[in-house]
């Protein structure tokens, strides 16, 4: 198991800076987008309803994995806090989950639809589909049940009616899959306006699969 990060100034200076620059990138809009890290105390998650710009290291909330007590003195959490704890109790490879409801992921998830194998990089992810998490109610126990269900094997997948949600070994490397993450699910969307996506098959994902390995793209699914 990856034992988590310490808890230092520079850990929750690095998730703040993740929030402002998915704003920046237009990965995230307004407050709905939440972040999670490992630490060695439990996982350090964004407050619920803060705007980013008035982030302060202070305001990340420290919770525990294996409980829901919160030290006194900290600020709401996420309300999404349960499949971030979730997530990171299931798969100890994971050190880092990122959530946001990107315009063109949200848009697939609502029609329901998953991203196929529309391009070598859907295998970025661990599979050769990036898996659509069936709806709950947003905070809910359900919702982690389906969301830990569309994880398994994968490091990201597509909520159903609301939005999205990746892993990683690092921040830096969550943050850079929902980017990934986000491109894909543009081209996708585009593709199926001018046309009907040809698929790559097995053999094809397959070999896309080895080169990643032996590029050393690590999967933490
Ligand atoms: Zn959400």
């Amino acid at each position: 198991m990856i034992s988590g990060f310490k808890d230092t100034l520079a850990l929750r200076q690095s998730i703040i800076d993740g929030c402002l620059a998915m704003n920046a990138s237009g990965i995230n809009q307004g407050t709905s987008g939440n972040i999670s890290v490992r630490t060695d105390a439990g996982m350090l998650i964004t407050p619920s309803g803060v705007d980013y710009a008035q982030l302060h290291p202070d305001m990340l909330v420290l919770m525990p994995l294996d409980d829901t007590s919160i030290a006194p003195n900290q600020m709401k959490p996420s309300s999404e806090w349960r499949f971030h704890r979730d997530i990171l109790k299931a798969k100890p490879a994971v050190s880092a989950v990122v959530h946001a409801h990107p315009v063109y992921c949200t848009a697939l998830a609502m029609n329901h639809m998953e991203i196929p194998s529309c391009h070598y990089m859907v295998a970025a992810f661990g599979g050769d589909t990036v898996p659509l998490a069936d709806y709950a109610l947003f905070g809910t126990e359900a919702l982690s049940v389906h969301v830990l269900a569309a994880l398994q094997n994968r490091s990201a997948c597509l909520m159903a009616n609301h939005g999205a949600v990746v892993t990683g070994d690092s921040l830096e490397r969550a943050l850079w899959r929902m980017t990934e993450l986000e491109t894909l699910a543009k081209g996708y969307v585009t593709a199926l306006t001018v046309g009907q996506p040809k698929l790559l098959g097995k053999v094809d994902m397959s070999a896309v699969q080895q080169a990643f390995s032996d590029y050393g793209l690590k999967t933490d699914a």
